[in-house]
């Protein structure tokens, strides 16, 4: 489904990643762990071709197409989605006018979302601007339920358990579900997933990980087993991962 090739991209005129392989196939999710600043957030954003982010070198492949050139709504319009670690605030935006938008643009039921902003217990935000004054966890579930009005193939989750307390979590882990696997009996193919976390608190709440990455300086350094990684990274931090013997 997704296809990174060795992509090198520079920001600010910055060279940021330096040279990223990753694949996720149809129906996989995977996990994205690695330190601040390493480049996890730079890797989505470059994937789904924010302007600013210049690729130097390498390529992404999407379903077969190669989309390294292309704008991101054209992307969106292939299915591709991103949940932002840090979403813009839109001033005369309400959220549950952009929900409409999206849904109708796309063909999401708005029963459907109803009952997800239900329970992602944000119904008291659908009149409000978008994200002006909302805390870090209403943010995250506002955003995720634009993503499931979109209904990406793809979806690309930049941390979406940072900045929430610990009894959200089951409700963030229900909605990717939902946005993921549930949903899925309408498309004809499977749905993927790209989950950034820097500690790995969302996965255990995600029905399936396939495989986790670490991204160290701009570069994906290995990639296993979710568990046993994220029980290394416990034990020896991050920079024990480059003792891993599944380097790339
Ligand atoms: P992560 O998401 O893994 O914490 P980021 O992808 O956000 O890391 O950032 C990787 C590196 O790129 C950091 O050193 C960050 O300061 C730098 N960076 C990100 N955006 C910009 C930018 N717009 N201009 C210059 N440097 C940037
Ligand atoms: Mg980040």
């Amino acid at each position: 489904m997704l296809r990174v090739e060795n992509l090198r991209v520079k920001v600010g005129g910055r060279e940021i990643l330096k040279g990223v392989n990753l694949e996720v196939g149809e129906g996989e999710v995977v996990a994205l762990l690695g330190p601040n600043g390493s480049g996890k957030s730079t890797l989505l954003h470059a994937i789904m071709g924010r302007p600013g982010y210049e690729v130097v070198e390498g390529r992404i492949v999407f379903n077969g197409v190669d989309i390294t050139g292309m704008r991101p709504d054209e992307r969106a319009k292939l299915g591709l989605g991103m949940l932002m670690q840090i979403p813009p605030a839109l001033k005369g935006v309400r959220l549950g006018d952009l929900l409409k938008k999206i849904s109708s643009f796309y063909g999401a039921e708005i029963d459907y979302l109803r009952k997800l902003a239900e329970s992602l217990r944000i119904t008291g935000l659908l009149d409000r601007e978008l994200h002006r004054g909302f805390s870090g966890g209403e943010m995250k579930r506002a955003e995720l339920l634009l993503l499931a009005a979109q209904s990406p193939k793809l979806a690309l989750l930049d941390e979406p358990d940072s900045g929430v307390d610990l009894e959200s979590l089951p409700v963030l882990g229900r909605a990717i579900n939902e946005i993921v696997y549930a949903y899925d009996s309408k498309a004809k193919e499977k749905r993927s997933a790209i989950i950034v976390t820097h500690a790995g608190k969302i996965l255990s709440y995600i029905e399936r990980v396939n495989r986790a990455y670490i991204m160290l300086d701009g570069k994906v350094s290995c990639f296993g087993n979710p568990r046993d990684l994220i029980e290394d990274i416990e034990k020896y931090g991050f920079e024990g991962c480059l003792r891993c013997l599944k380097v790339i």
